[in-house]
């Protein structure tokens, strides 16, 4: 096994409200900007923390959010 053991989850079994939310606040590093937007999220979980990953809708690039714990 990795020593970060990743745990997919399902982005999809959030609230639409919550989805909506994720897809819309998002900061890209490639663009330096936030809330450009994502699409095609996927979520998963390493070592607790919690990643919804996509695509940048501006320029492509992978953007990650991460979740603490307040968040959930
Ligand atoms: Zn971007």
């Amino acid at each position: 096994m990795t020593q970060s053991e990743r745990i997919e989850r399902d982005f999809t079994a959030r609230d639409s409200e919550e989805q909506q939310a994720f897809l819309q606040q998002t900061w890209c590093d490639n663009c330096q900007a936030a809330d450009l937007g994502m699409h095609t999220p996927i979520e998963y979980e390493i070592e607790g923390t919690i990643f919804v990953e996509g695509r940048c809708s501006r320029c492509g690039e992978p953007v990650y959010t991460e979740l603490t714990d307040d968040d959930i």
